[in-house]
């Protein structure tokens, strides 16, 4: 039997599609979206559609951004020739909340996982290689310590040895399958000073 509308039903079950939502949670938003007044409901869905339409990738790093380029690639007091790699916008939020790395970053979208089915062509490696054909010093991969984090790490390693561009990883002391986001600035900063050279 059909408890809700169909309206109700149809909101529960697009909320319950997102990340992080079980059905019961889904149910408590759907029901606060309803019970508010017709102007915020608006606004928030105006929000999100403006989000979704203007927000693109950087021409450089790959971040999410409002402009073709992120403020980072196009700041000039930036050091061009030392270029972070993160799995995601997230990661790269957290490193630049520490205030003191001065280089630019390459933003993958995910990280390689054999179980997931998500190989080195899934992930914006390409990218990062073709960047590597102009000026750079070095590169740090900043990738979980997850498993997929690791491999991951180990497989751009590989692929940059070659160039001779200088290859470091950032120390573990990042907690095994821990988010970066969740660490704590003076945590990121140890773990990117103690980096070793692969
Ligand atoms: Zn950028």
């Amino acid at each position: 039997m059909d408890l809700y509308s169909g309206h109700i039903n149809k909101l529960i079950e697009e909320l319950a599609a997102l990340p992080g939502i079980g059905s019961k949670s889904a149910q408590r938003l759907a029901f606060h979206l309803i019970n508010m007044p017709g102007d915020k409901v608006r606004r928030l869905t105006e929000t999100i559609t403006a989000a979704k339409e203007n927000v693109r990738y950087c021409r450089e790093c790959f971040t999410l951004t409002d402009q073709e380029l992120c403020p980072v690639c196009a700041s000039q007091k930036r050091n061009h020739k030392t270029i972070m790699v993160v799995e995601n916008t997230r990661d790269l939020a957290a490193y630049e909340k520490t205030g003191k790395y001065e280089g630019v970053y390459h933003v993958l979208h995910g990280a390689i996982s054999p179980m997931l089915g998500i190989g080195p062509g899934d992930i914006r490696l390409k990218e990062l290689m073709a960047r590597l054909q102009g000026d750079v010093e070095e590169v740090i991969i900043a990738t979980n310590s997850s498993l997929e984090g690791e491999t991951t790490a180990m497989y751009i390693a590989k692929l940059i040895k070659p160039t001779g561009i200088k290859v470091t990883r950032i120390a573990s002391g990042v907690p095994v399958g821990g988010d970066l986001e969740y660490i704590d600035e003076v945590t990121l900063l140890r773990a990117l000073e103690g980096r070793v050279e692969l």
